[in-house]
């Protein structure tokens, strides 16, 4: 095994991993929480003391993931093509 080849034995069952358990995320847990309101669904008025619904996620504070949002991309673009 030369220095080349070594990182990359290292990095790929790594990836591999990393990937599968992003997956297996977006499969059980389809919402992480709001990165603007860390998941309370409120935000500071701008003047004052008052909580304010979240503009970004409604004030459910939650936000579908990236990788969620890809696959119900690919499944209504599949959905769409094949009916
Ligand atoms: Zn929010």
């Amino acid at each position: 095994m030369d220095s080349f080849t070594a990182p990359l034995v290292i990095l790929c069952p790594l990836l591999t991993v990393v990937t599968l358990g992003y997956l297996l995320t977006c499969v059980l847990w389809p919402f992480g929480p709001c990165r603007t309101c860390d998941g309370t669904g409120k935000r500071r008025a701008p003047f004052g003391r008052a909580f304010r619904d979240c503009t970004r996620c409604k004030g459910t504070g939650r936000r579908l993931r990236t990788g969620r949002k890809l696959h119900n991309h690919l499944t209504r673009m599949r959905r769409n093509g094949t009916r």
